[in-house]
């Protein structure tokens, strides 16, 4: 099917745009009497999904290429995803890590042998990205301590996380503290001690922050970590490129620091790897001390975590050291055990590889002079815009129905699921080929 069959002009949304379904007007005006206005006013109300295609609560059909924010990597209401929690809600749905299951030992060993982590290393299931990162930065503290001049019972200096600018790594405090966005950590300052934030993409920052460590009465402590994306999902889908990422292996081998990659966003598949840090051209095939995982990982259920790779850096947590009461529930095991498999089963990695070519390539070649480049890996997208009217953009695709992300005032997000079809990357492309290239400003 030619992408000019798709006529965008009929979309099933009111004419003029703005306009929204009386159900979705009247249930968003009932979500702000009683949310917190942390996510501003919703979209849309959502009602169903299925495979790639989501309906709101007037019937409006949209065709989703940003599942959740690469969460729903099996699209909505996948059967194999249905079946295997229906099935594990009806026999047991959580338990606490005063017990074990069955799917949550399953899963753990599926995600050592998946990230190749090497062998004695371990996993810890936690509910959400930032809590991967929570565990990571918190095994990172209990590492620190153990190099030498940060002892605190030598009377050592703390030791150092740094993390990069533009990063982001989560809204808990822990996670918030490495993340760079000025406007959503400041405010809640004064956050964790001693993570301290460098260049991205510029080794030199890096050489210099290791190079303050010292002894003397200015030096500080060492460093513990440092804590990065491959592709910098918030700030944008940007890669930070295999050069740099070697060269900051390289220094904290040197150093003796860790190297924790953040794959809550490109992990699971997504890439066209199951982790970015696997793919040659975005991490010069380094191998990462730790590796946090989230959103896509259990298809829609919440779920995060993080592998230490090797037994040494496992055996830093000890009981007491670290925990949730939801970390590793069965149901989620269950779910996430289902996407892997179905993943597995359907070559979901080289479709992503695939479609995210296609989608990229078709981008460019739509001649719309909006776009202006295409970045990204698989089906972690974005592209560049000629000027700063992403949200203008995102509403319009929306109203005629296309579900992409304002990532930024000049970039659109693509991160549909990882089933997505060929007739759907035409079917997005014929709309996005049709977007106005005179959009206001945001
Ligand atoms: C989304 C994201 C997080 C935070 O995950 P939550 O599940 O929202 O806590 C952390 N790191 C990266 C790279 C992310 O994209």
């Amino acid at each position: 099917m030619s992408t000019e069959s798709i006529d965008v002009s009929n979309a099933n949304v009111p004419a003029g745009g703005e306009t929204l379904g009386p159900n979705d007007e009247k249930w968003l005006g009932e979500y702000s009497q009683v949310h917190m206005n942390v996510f501003g006013t919703p979209l849309r109300v959502m009602d169903h999904g299925k495979g790639t295609r989501v309906w709101d609560i007037d019937g409006n059909e949209y065709l989703d290429f940003l599942a959740g924010i690469a969460v729903n990597s099996l699209g909505y209401a996948h059967p194999k995803w249905v079946e295997a929690v229906s099935e594990q809600a009806a026999k047991v749905a959580h338990t606490s890590n005063y017990f074990a299951t069955e799917p949550q030992i399953r899963l753990a060993a599926k995600l050592v042998e998946l990230a190749g982590a090497p062998e004695g290393s371990h996993v810890y299931f936690g509910n959400s990205g930032a809590e991967g990162n929570e565990a990571a930065l918190k095994l990172a503290k209990l590492y620190g301590r153990t190099l030498p001049g940060a002892s605190p019972a030598m009377g050592g200096k703390p030791a150092r996380i740094i993390a990069l600018t533009n990063g982001f790594h989560g809204r808990t405090l822990g996670a918030l503290s490495a993340t760079w966005k000025p406007a959503i950590r400041k405010p809640f300052e004064p956050l964790v001690p001693s993570i301290q934030f460098v260049r991205a993409g510029d080794p030199f920052a890096l050489y210099e922050a290791f190079a303050e460590t010292g002894v003397g009465h200015y030096g500080k402590g060492p460093v513990a970590a440092v804590i990065m994306e491959l592709i910098q999902g918030e700030a944008g889908v940007k890669p930070l490129g295999a050069d740099y990422v070697k060269q900051v292996r390289q220094m904290c081998d040197i150093h003796n620091a860790l190297l924790i990659i953040d794959e809550v966003q490109t992990g699971i598949g997504r890439t066209g790897s199951w982790f970015a840090f696997q793919r040659e051209d975005l991490s010069g095939g380094i191998t990462p001390d730790m590796v946090t995982f989230a959103k896509g990982v259990a298809g829609g259920f919440p779920m995060g975590g993080m592998i230490a790779f090797g037994s040494k850096l496992s055996a830093l947590f000890t009981p007491g050291s670290h925990g949730s009461t939801f970390a590793g529930n069965p149901l989620g095991a269950a779910a996430a055990l289902a996407t892997l498999s179905v993943i597995e089963r359907d070559g979901l990695v080289a479709n992503a590889e695939e479609r995210g070519c296609q989608l990229r390539e078709g981008l460019m070649a739509t001649g719309n002079p909006l776009y202006v480049s295409v970045r990204g890996r698989g089906l972690l997208d974005a592209v560049e815009l000629s000027h700063p009217c992403a949200h203008a953009a995102m509403n319009w695709c929306l109203e005629h129905g296309l579900i992409v992300n304002a990532v930024r005032a000049d970039a659109l997000r693509f991160a549909p699921p990882l089933i997505v079809s060929e007739q759907d990357v035409d079917d997005a492309l014929a709309i996005l080929k049709a977007v106005p290239t005179d959009l206001p400003n945001d």
